[in-house]
Parts: structure tokens; C-alpha cells; sequence
């Protein structure tokens, strides 16, 4: 069997949702859930993430596998309907739709409306992505109320740079001055905010990636914020190359032996997810110490320099990412960032709960 494996930690992923609930007072979570649960499973998750208060995603179908695999507690549907066709479903599954733009108010107004629905309302509080604009607060609110029949209305906004040293004040000042006027819960922050600014808990708080054990900051790493990684993709060395000075490696020969050197063969490429940009010295782990990636990621296979590794050999333990090697360092080697790795985990590499 190709020795390719994801390994996925429950406990990882419950222990983490802890630590978020440390964090988060007496601010209710959702787990977010969306992309597959960044990359981990949705209903493996879901399940590991039972004690969350709620779950976020972003598609009905994520929110109706949710509620088939048993799911009773609210589930926010992170962009709302897309178009009017989906509203029915946010009744029947008892979902609380985002709410961003008038034409979503627009199409609730023209639907036959069966009961109270529970909406978020997103402000845009400087992003420039989605949402309102704070100006508009007054309005939208009076209208969403008619709309809602009832049902709770929360102001919601997202922030921009809470992983960054820019923060979250700039967004979270003019954003409260005018919410705290309409006494509704509130919802602000992610991760980063969450772990940094106690003051942008509010009502509800919408942990992501720290539930999978990455950390969301470049100056901080996960094992430093009590975080462990749910996601470690293992695999193997099936070959060992000895290349000769001067020698390259891989397509383009990308890497050139400098001296003599041995070069191990590694069961896992860019089909599986690995990011194909990783460039030469990108770290991996083998049979637990760290090595270099050489030359470039083929569509199944990478290549790692063992010459310092003279006990390394075929059947070798290799570590790509999780425990051991947090996902954000490989990620920013690769001039990307932890979740676009998770996320791109590839359907084909085989998962093994534990
Ligand atoms: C994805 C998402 C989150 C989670 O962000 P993390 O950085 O992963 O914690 C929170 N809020 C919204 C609106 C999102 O789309």
C-alpha cells in the first residue's frame, strides 16, 4: 500500500476547542467547519467538536450532512443563501443565514416566509469584502427585524489583520460605537482575535484554524499557544538515490548535488496536496529529524536530501506536516499559509483516525 497517510487526532481536535473556550470567557464558539473542515473531515470534526456551541460553514450541503449526522446545536451559514432558491433550506434545517447585501434582504422580502429566522447581519468594518456598510447600520437593522418574525438578529463583522501587528481596534472601535446602540449579540472574532484581543470577544467567536492546532500568527507557533496539530501527513522513503556532484534532481533538475550526496524518494506530491512551489530546503522530517526538500515536487513524489541522514533508508518514517513539524512552517517556506496546505489535503490520501 502506498504509504501516504493523513493522520487526524480527535483528541487534538477537543483539545483545541478547549483551549479556545479558555480564551473565549463567556463568549459561545462556533466551530468552523467550512472546506471540509479545513481539509480534516466534516463529520470527523463535527464529531470531535461536539462540546462547540454551534458549527459555521459555508454551503447548504455542508449544513444538511451536519444535521443528518445528527447535529442539534445552531449552524451559521458563513455567506448565507446565495441566491433565493436556498431559503427554504434555511428554514427546514434550521440554519442561521449570514445576511451581507440588500439584494439577500431583497430576496427574504419575496419568499414565503415560514416562521421566525434567526440572521446574522455582516458590517463591513473596513475588509472591503463582505457587508454592509456601518453607515447603513441603522436601516438594515429596522429592516431585518420586519424579516426575522421574530427571530434573533446579531451583528456581525470580521477583521482584516487580527493575525497581524495593524490588529483589530482600528476595525473593532467604530464598529462597536454604533452596534452597542441596538443591544443584539455580536459576533467578531477569529482565531487570531480571539488568541490576541480579549476585548473583541463579544457574544459568539468563530475559531478556525486554532481548532485544527495551527497558529494564525508568523511570530507565534501553535505549540506556544497551548494549540496541538489535528492534521500530520506521514509517509514514507520508497527510494534512495546516491547523486553524484554536480548531479540535479527531479524535473529541471531543479537541485544540483553540490558534493556527493544521497537523496530519499518520498512517497507524497502535489496530487496529494503538497504545495508544488515548496522550493529547495523547505523542512521534512525524517524518522524524526529534520531535513531539506530537494528539487522540485513531482505529482507523487518529492525528494529530500539525506546525505546528513546515513541512517535514513527505504521504509523510513517521513513527516511532511503536523506533529513534530507545525504546518505553518512548511506552509511559510512555501510562501503560503497554514490553512491553504489543510485545505488542499487531496480526496485521494488515505485517513486514519487516532
Ligand atoms: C473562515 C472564517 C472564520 C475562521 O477564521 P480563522 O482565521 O480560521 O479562525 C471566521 N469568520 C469568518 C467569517 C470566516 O469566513
Amino acid at each position: 500500500m502506498r504509504p501516504l497517510l493523513a493522520r487526524i487526532s480527535p483528541a487534538a481536535l477537543a483539545h483545541n476547542l478547549g483551549v479556545a473556550r479558555s480564551h473565549a470567557g463567556a463568549a459561545r464558539l462556533w466551530a468552523v467547519v467550512k472546506a471540509n473542515a479545513y481539509g480534516h473531515g466534516l463529520a470527523r470534526a463535527a464529531r470531535a467538536l461536539a462540546a462547540a456551541d454551534g458549527y459555521a460553514v459555508l454551503t447548504l450541503k455542508e449544513a444538511a450532512t451536519l444535521r443528518d449526522l445528527g447535529v442539534r446545536q445552531p449552524i451559521l451559514l458563513l455567506e448565507g443563501y446565495f441566491d433565493a432558491a436556498e431559503i427554504p433550506a434555511c428554514y427546514e434545517l434550521r440554519l442561521t443565514p449570514v445576511v451581507h447585501h440588500a439584494e439577500q434582504l431583497d430576496m427574504l422580502e419575496h419568499s414565503a416566509r415560514l416562521g421566525a429566522l434567526n440572521l446574522y447581519l455582516k458590517f463591513d468594518s473596513g475588509m472591503n469584502r463582505l457587508g454592509f456598510a456601518l453607515g447603513e447600520m441603522e436601516g438594515i437593522v429596522a429592516r431585518a427585524q420586519t424579516l426575522a418574525r421574530g427571530g434573533t438578529l446579531t451583528l456581525m463583522t470580521h477583521f482584516a489583520t487580527a493575525d497581524e501587528a495593524a490588529g483589530v481596534a482600528w476595525q473593532l472601535a467604530p464598529f462597536l460605537e454604533r452596534a452597542r446602540r441596538y443591544r443584539l449579540p455580536l459576533s467578531l472574532a477569529n482565531s487570531a482575535a480571539l488568541l490576541r484581543y480579549p476585548d473583541s470577544r463579544a457574544d459568539w467567536a468563530r475559531p478556525g484554524i486554532m481548532l485544527y492546532g495551527a497558529s494564525p500568527f508568523v511570530d507565534t507557533g501553535a505549540a506556544a499557544l497551548g494549540l496541538c496539530p489535528a492534521m500530520t501527513l506521514t509517509s514514507e522513503i520508497i527510494a534512495v538515490q546516491d547523486v553524484a556532484p554536480g548531479e540535479g534532481v527531479g524535473y529541471g533538475l531543479a537541485w544540483r548535488a553540490a558534493q556527493a550526496a544521497r537523496v530519499g524518494i518520498v512517497a507524497c506530491g502535489y496530487a496529494d496536496g503538497y504545495p508544488r512551489h515548496a522550493p529547495n530546503g523547505t523542512p521534512v522530517l525524517v524518522a524524526g529529524r529534520r531535513t531539506a526538500l530537494v528539487g522540485r515536487v513531482s505529482m507523487d513524489m518529492l525528494a529530500v536530501d539525506l546525505s546528513n541522514l546515513s541512517e535514513a533508508c527505504v521504509g523510513s518514517p517521513v513527516t511532511l506536516w503536523g506533529e513534530g513539524l507545525p504546518v505553518e512552517e512548511v506552509a511559510a517556506a512555501a510562501g503560503t499559509i497554514s490553512y491553504e496546505l489543510l485545505c488542499a489535503l487531496a480526496p485521494r490520501v488515505r485517513v486514519a483516525e487516532g
